[in-house]
């Protein structure tokens, strides 16, 4: 089967210290009036990047949402206007960079984008928006940040939780690449070392947050996962995500994590050259395995702990039948309600 491969341009600037890079970077974009979008977790790294922009900085907003809400952009840009800015500075996690794709989708201004977690939004042309209660998706290369900047020091601040999920949300993307319809080399290998990164540094930072070795690895892991997310079609996994955070206005990094082990059993022996690529990443049972560490999580492992009502369930697989993502295993109504009802609890 023929396939195609493409790598947008997208500038990558990546070592602890980088913060420091963002004003020549934002130079380097044309920025002369910044608009600066920072989730409230990174007020201060906010300012330390405001003081060294200085006046170039014409606008904050500390409110971005996750799963970016079209309403908030709508705030946002009632201030931008037609042309008061002319880049926009993101730091945080994906909701943060959410905006900024949204904010220059409307207006074009280039972005810099400080990531804080492990989501790779920051390496995608996808943006994800939604707008009473349906979340829809979008592909489009003008929606990839102009620069990243990956300072493994701003995520030494990332709760234990919050670490586990998120990096458990990078790993579905590389899973989830591996299974593509349009898989190739250059997918499959990104895939493959990210979830050896990952899934190696994480029992390390989990066991000291501080680790900015093990911190440094694990988001460069996620930086490859997201470009697998970038270059490949996402199959149930990502479907179910949508379709259950979209609705229920879940934690994405969350639903993400409580998902991917029933997704991972439920299509792996459809994919055996998958599962076996899998099983000697991780050297053992890939399900058991992200299982365990799903598990470990102390907030919600169900849906039923993230409120998500039982009575719902059909509704949501029922909107999953009506257009499914492309999937290795082809999707039935009852073996998707079960993977919704194991998922639940
Ligand atoms: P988030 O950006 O919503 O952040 C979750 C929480 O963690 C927030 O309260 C935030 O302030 C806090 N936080 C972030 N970094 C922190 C740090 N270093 N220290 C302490 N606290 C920190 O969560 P997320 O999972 O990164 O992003 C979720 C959003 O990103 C969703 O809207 C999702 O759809 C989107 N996303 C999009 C893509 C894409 O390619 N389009 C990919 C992944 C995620």
């Amino acid at each position: 089967m023929v396939r195609i491969h493409e790598t947008p341009a997208n500038r990558v600037v990546i070592g602890p210290g980088s913060l420091g890079w963002v004003t020549d970077e934002v130079e380097r974009a044309g920025g002369t009036r910044v608009l600066l979008i920072a989730s409230r977790s990174a007020t201060a790294v906010a300012d330390t990047v405001v003081g060294a922009l200085g006046e170039r900085v014409v606008m904050r907003f500390d409110r971005p949402a996750v799963h970016t809400p079209v309403e908030v952009t709508d705030e946002v840009m009632a201030e931008v206007g037609s042309d008061n800015v002319d880049a926009v500075v993101a730091i945080g996690g994906g909701s943060a960079i959410g905006l900024s794709k949204a904010v220059s989708a409307r207006s074009g201004v280039p972005q810099v984008v400080v990531p804080t977690t492990y989501a790779g939004s920051e390496v995608t042309p996808v943006l994800g928006e939604t707008r009473d209660g349906v979340k829809t998706t979008r592909r489009d290369v003008t929606l990839l940040p102009g620069t990243v900047v990956y300072d493994p020091e701003l995520t030494l601040s990332l709760p234990a939780g919050l670490t586990l999920t998120s990096s458990l949300n990078a790993v579905a993307h590389s899973v989830e690449a591996l299974w593509a319809p349009d898989a190739t080399a250059v997918s499959d290998a990104l895939a493959t070392e990210s979830v050896q990164r990952i899934l190696g540094a994480l029992p390390l930072v989990l066991s000291d947050l501080r680790d900015i070795e093990a911190r440094r690895r694990l988001q460069t892991g996620a930086w490859l996962a997201g470009l697998c997310l970038a270059q490949t079609q996402m199959g149930l996994h990502h479907q179910l995500a949508h379709a259950l955070g979209g609705t229920f206005d879940l934690p994405h990094a969350e639903l993400h994590a409580l998902l991917l082990a029933h997704v991972m059993r439920f299509n792996l022996p459809h994919t055996p050259g998958v599962a076996a690529r899998l099983s000697r990443v991780v050297s053992g049972d890939p399900v058991v395995v992200v299982e365990d560490f799903a598990r470990s999580h102390h907030g919600a492992t169900t849906l039923r702990e993230l409120g998500v009502p039982h009575d719902r369930m059909i509704a949501i697989a029922d909107r999953v039948i009506a257009s499914p993502y492309p999937n290795p295993r082809p999707i039935e109504r009852g073996p998707l309600v079960d993977l919704l009802d194991s998922a639940w609890g």
